[in-house]
């Protein structure tokens, strides 16, 4: 079981001075801001998004607006609300700033370039944390994690060893929870999802930092640090 190879102290600050770097990162041009940089939790567990939508920003936290509703209902239903999750797991994600929109209203999809750009604060996170569990949530993240576009249907509701960012750890996909995608309420979307939050309730990760709590030493630190 990989553990990280600094010190516990030592990566929390290291990860807390990551953040603070990340927060005032300008790379991409076409982007807008805020960064949206995730508190320093030291975690097993990297949760992988694929980027902000035009609320998070200014509320300064991943997963704040409608898609954060169904992704944390879906981890309710493991037993871990929104606090508890956003306490003890890294939130990263495929690009930290808001696309803008498209002509339809969509959300922008990020360019290869951005996607480049921002990858390296992806790349500084696994270094440091050297998580046992990789989470992508939505196609752009799988395909980050994973190495190759595949059909969701034949992603989700598995679980893959790979080496992300130069590090192996195991990886369950999750669909992105957005309002308006229909693949996880009908079949074989529904079941899938039900079988991959399966697989992540029943990971060694999951279960030592929100069982038996192996894993909460480290991510307490964090938290009390947070509340000071
Ligand atoms: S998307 Fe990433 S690389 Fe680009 S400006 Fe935002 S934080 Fe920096």
């Amino acid at each position: 079981m990989a553990k990280p190879k600094l010190r516990l102290p030592l990566v929390q600050d290291a990860l807390t001075r990551h953040t603070r770097q990340l927060a005032g990162c300008t790379s991409c041009a076409g982007m807008i801001g805020p960064v949206v940089a995730p508190p320093p939790v030291v975690s097993p567990m990297y949760l992988m998004g694929q980027a902000p939508g035009p609320h998070e920003g200014e509320l300064g936290r991943p997963f704040a607006w409608t898609a954060g509703k169904t992704l944390f209902r879906w981890f309710g239903s493991l037993g871990v609300d929104e606090a508890n999750f956003r306490a003890h797991a890294y939130i990263g994600a495929v690009c930290r700033c808001f696309p803008g929109k498209t002509t339809s209203g969509g959300d922008r999809v990020p360019s290869p370039t951005e996607i480049q750009a921002c990858s390296r604060w992806a790349a500084r996170e696994i270094a440091l944390l050297q998580p046992r569990l990789v989470v992508p949530v939505g196609r752009l993240a799988i395909v980050q994690v994973l190495g190759q576009e595949r059909p969701l249907a034949e992603v989700i509701g598995r679980s893959f060893r790979t080496t992300f960012h130069g590090h192996e750890a195991d990886v369950v996909p999750l669909p992105h929870p957005s309002g308006a995608s229909t693949w996880f309420k009908m079949e074989p979307g529904k079941g899938l999802l039900e079988q991959a939050l399966k697989l992540l309730g029943r990971h060694e990760a999951w279960r030592a930092v929100f069982e038996d709590g192996s894993d909460v030493q480290a991510t307490s630190a964090v938290v009390s640090q947070r509340s000071k």
